[in-house]
């Protein structure tokens, strides 16, 4: 089985979803005792967060492609970057290596249009939702116009959210609660579906708290790597570049 690279600690919680789901994957796939083959990187995040106030992209870039080098060295088949937020950088990083960038974006995409819909919501940082490059290569791979909460204030409590609590491990019901107005006004505006695009999202919300269908980026994230570790290089959406 190919060796999977990840680039993580962007944050570290969702780091553990997905370990465990790629382990559960190949566990579900083969059985018995096998497990998933991995090499991680975990990175201290409060240096990421700092280089993402200060708007300085390049210098994440050149941070995150090192380590994509470094775990090519270390023999990793395919690299995943383990945050929606950081695909910002993905050119420099799968610039940076001769194996494929699994792409969260693309493989997201793919999931929303094979199931169907046209008008997804995205909940994410702010990052994500304003910088213009999620909205980009979602455009680019799918066709896919995503929405985004409709106000500043709606966006940027999704992303207080995520980093005052959810990458600080907080679970809060109001926090939920919020999160459901949020994707009712989407609804109301034509969303058709909502894309968790931030990968400690699904610790907070899913299809059932939501009430209405939810595509989590970090478990498409895992199905395409599983799906590229396995041989399936179609289904896998390889490529960032
Ligand atoms: N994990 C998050 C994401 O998927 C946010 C943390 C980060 O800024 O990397 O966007």
């Amino acid at each position: 089985m190919t060796v999977i690279g990840l680039i993580g600690g962007l944050s570290w919680e969702s780091s553990l979803i997905y370990y465990r789901l790629l382990n559960e994957g190949v566990r579900t796939r083969h059985g018995g005792q096998h497990s998933a083959d991995i090499l991680m990187r975990s990175l201290d995040f409060e240096s990421i967060v700092a280089l993402q106030k200060a708007d300085r992209w390049d210098e994440a870039g050149a941070v995150l492609a090192k380590e994509a080098a470094g775990l090519e060295a270390g023999g990793a088949g395919c690299v995943l970057i383990c945050s929606n937020t950081m695909h910002l950088v993905a050119p420099a990083v799968s610039g940076a290596v001769a194996v494929p960038l699994i792409d969260i974006i693309a493989a997201t995409g793919a999931a929303v249009r094979a199931a169907g819909f046209e008008r997804p919501l995205l909940l994410s940082t702010r990052y994500t939702a304003e910088h213009g490059f999620y909205a980009e290569r979602m455009r680019a791979t799918t066709g896919i116009e995503v929405l985004t909460p409709a106000t500043s204030a709606a966006r940027g409590r999704v992303h207080d959210i995520i980093f005052s609590e959810l990458c600080l491990g907080i679970v809060s019901d109001t926090s939920r609660e919020e999160m459901r107005r949020i994707v009712a006004e989407g609804v109301a505006a034509g969303a058709d579906c909502v894309i968790l695009g931030c990968t400690e999202l699904c610790l907070l919300i899913d299809e059932q708290s939501l009430g209405c269908p939810v595509f989590d980026s970090t478990a498409i994230h895992v199905e395409a790597a599983l799906a590229f570790a396995e041989g399936d290089q179609a289904a896998s959406i390889a490529s960032a570049a």
